[in-house]
């Protein structure tokens, strides 16, 4: 079989299950596979796949047609500007966290900076954060052990430490920090219900469930996070789009003061910016 064969074969098992996306899948398993650029997988369409790869291949399909994510196939994901190693232990990163990113980097002036990056994950706010500002440390803190043994594959920059802790558990509430990141579990227990199957079956529900209605972690940072930001500091949290309201009353009633919220690029709620 040709690749140029092998190709249309694949996006043709793969349309049912995801119309659209078929033929980039189908392009990234065999990219992947015989480790090639899209050039070159094009540039080569009329070569002969060898038989260890369509073995391969077909295992990678099985996998995919019962509904787990590419990503944790092949154990890597794109965020921002760069791959990342991934694993069912944390979530794959969404291009609605970039939003974050852009809040930090287009509102921190300061070339040095301490932060904490809560509910860290795979790293990737902390990773992609200290790679911009060079000057900023992070402590990136997650409560589990098995997501930051993923997330030290990511942070190995030198300028973040890794911690597992429960919230901010193990942090001497010194005021220490310039501003605080997370992209904390917020979905509620009615939307759990509804969440695709790939989500449902394959992403750790842990870094989802928000609790009840979806603010739990809110709440714990907003009663909280004061103890351990210098008094001018900031907070950027990632919200769920249907969380332009509840999340910012929760800070107001807490006696925070200064609340924005920023759209992401699909015009929907995606960050709160609460300065001190
Ligand atoms: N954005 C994710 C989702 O919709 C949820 C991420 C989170 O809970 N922090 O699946």
């Amino acid at each position: 079989m040709t690749i140029r064969e092998l190709l249309h074969n694949l996006r043709e098992r793969l349309i049912p299950s995801m119309s659209d996306l078929a033929q980039s899948e189908a392009e990234a398993i065999i990219e992947q596979t015989l480790n090639i650029t899209k050039a070159l997988l094009y540039i080569n369409a009329p070569k002969i796949v060898d038989k260890t790869d369509l073995k391969r291949i077909e295992q990678i399909m099985e996998r995919r047609l019962r509904g787990e994510p590419l990503q944790y196939i092949f154990g890597k994901a794109f965020f921002y500007d760069r791959e990342f190693f991934i694993d069912e232990n944390v979530l794959i990163p969404r291009p609605d966290t970039e939003t974050l990113v852009e809040a930090v980097i287009n509102t921190e002036k300061d070339d040095i900076a301490r932060f904490i990056d809560i509910g860290t994950g795979s790293g990737i706010l902390a990773a992609v954060l200290t790679a911009h500002r060079p000057g900023w440390t992070a402590v990136a803190i997650d409560v589990s052990y098995k997501a930051l043994k993923t997330a030290a594959r990511n942070c190995s920059n030198g300028n973040i430490h890794i911690l597992c802790c429960d919230m901010f558990g193990a942090i001497k509430p010194e005021k220490q920090f310039d501003f605080i990141v997370g992209n904390p579990p917020y979905i509620s227990s009615a939307q759990m219900a509804g969440l695709d199957k790939s989500v449902v079956n394959y992403e750790p529900h842990t870094a989802l469930r928000g609790g009840d209605d979806g603010l739990d972690y809110y709440r714990t940072i907003s009663s909280q996070a004061k103890m351990y930001l210098k008094d001018s500091g900031r907070l950027y949290l990632e919200i769920g789009y249907d969380q332009g309201v509840s999340v910012p009353k929760i800070f107001t009633d807490d006696d925070w003061k200064d609340i924005a919220i920023i759209k992401d690029l699909g015009d929907r709620n995606r960050v709160v910016l609460i300065k001190f």
